[in-house]
């Protein structure tokens, strides 16, 4: 770190990840190398996403205010750059382009992302 300042600058906006959540991903790197599983949440900011059931950590809690001591499973995030996109269509893990087609009833440019293995694109789970 040559300039402490280049270290606090803030980005002008998030830039989105190629990673959202309900995909299922498979994870490249840690402990859980090769589990696959569903993404619960992402973090934009720390470029991070939570996988369901990956990089689980044992807790210990005290107790509190309606809080009962004992140990606690935590799903811990992972960087993104250690999970790949499975595709929706051929079930690949895979590396994901993003397009910009006329989409919905209002024909609106839109960007979806499209599986650089098979072509499709690739579904989108929106939140319940
Ligand atoms: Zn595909």
């Amino acid at each position: 770190m040559a300039d402490p300042k280049l270290k606090q600058r803030k980005p002008l906006h998030l830039a989105k990840l190629h990673v959202h959540t309900g995909d299922t991903v498979l994870v490249l790197a840690g402990k859980d190398r090769g589990k696959r599983g569903k993404v619960l949440s992402t973090l934009p900011r720390a470029n991070k996403v939570i996988v369901e059931g990956v990089n689980m950590v044992k807790k210990h809690v005290r107790a509190g205010a309606g809080v009962q001591a004992g140990i606690i499973d935590k799903t811990m995030p992972l960087h993104v750059s250690n999970v790949m996109v499975i595709c929706t269509e051929c079930g690949e893990p895979t590396r994901i382009a993003h397009e910009r087609v006329p989409m919905g009833t209002d024909q609106k440019m839109r960007t979806r992302r499209v599986c650089k293995r098979c072509g499709k694109a690739i579904e989108e789970h929106t939140r319940e």
